[in-house]
C-alpha cells in the first residue's frame, strides 16, 4: 500500500471503460511504447512539460507557457473526485476505472486506491496492458471487479516491433487470470 502516486488525468462520465457510468483515473507511466499510442503524454513516469495539452484534470492551461502534465496526488485526493459521482454509479452500476499509461506500474498506489474503493463499496476496473509481474496481479486481484485486458497483438515479434516489448508475460498473465475466474474483458 502507498498513499501517493502520479496521475495525469481524471475523466468523469466515462462510458467506455467498463460497465455503467464511471470515473476513470489515468496513471502516469507505461512500460510499452505503442506506435499508435493515444495517450503519449502518459508514457513517462514523472510529470513533464508539454505543449498544447488541454482539458486535463487539475491543469491550469496557459497558452503562453509550456504546461506540466501529471501531478503527484494522494489516495484521499483521488477518492474525493471518485466519490463526487456516487449517485451516477449507483444508478448505472458504474464505478471507478484505473487506466493509464499502465496503472500496475504504480502497484502499491493502485492497491491502496482499489482497497479504498472496495471499502466504500465502489465497483472497480483496471485497464491494463497485462505487462506486470504475476506477483503484482496477486496484490490487487481481490480488490478488482473486472480486468479490462488490452491484449494488443498475438504474434510476439510483431508485438515487440509495434509495442516495444515481448508479449510472453502478457500471455502468461492472461492464462493465469483466466484460470482463476471470469472477471476479464
Ligand atoms: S499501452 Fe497504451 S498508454 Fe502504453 S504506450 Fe501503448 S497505447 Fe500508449
Amino acid at each position: 500500500m502507498k498513499n501517493t502516486g502520479y496521475i495525469f488525468d481524471i475523466k468523469k462520465y466515462s462510458v467506455n471503460d467498463g460497465q455503467g457510468i464511471r470515473t476513470t483515473v489515468f496513471f502516469k507511466g507505461c512500460p510499452l511504447n505503442c506506435w499508435w499510442c493515444h495517450n503519449p503524454e502518459s508514457q513517462h513516469t514523472e510529470p513533464e512539460e508539454i505543449d498544447n495539452c488541454l482539458f486535463r484534470w487539475n491543469l491550469t492551461y496557459d497558452p503562453t507557457q509550456r504546461n506540466k502534465i501529471g501531478s503527484q496526488v494522494t489516495v484521499a485526493e483521488v477518492m474525493k473526485e471518485i466519490e463526487k459521482d456516487l449517485p451516477f454509479y449507483e444508478e448505472s452500476n458504474g464505478g471507478a476505472t484505473f487506466s493509464g499509461g499502465e496503472p500496475m506500474l504504480q502497484i502499491d498506489f493502485l492497491q491502496s486506491l482499489l482497497a479504498e474503493c472496495k471499502r466504500k463499496d465502489i465497483h472497480t476496473a483496471i485497464d491494463t496492458t497485462g505487462y506486470a509481474p504475476i506477483s503484482d496481479f496477486e496484490k490487487i486481484y481481490d480488490y478488482t471487479d473486472i480486468f479490462l485486458y488490452d491484449l494488443k497483438l498475438m504474434d510476439d515479434k510483431i508485438h515487440f516491433e509495434y509495442c516495444g516489448v515481448s508479449n510472453k508475460l502478457i500471455h502468461e498473465n492472461l492464462i493465469n487470470l483466466s484460470s482463476r475466474g471470469d472477471k476479464i474483458i
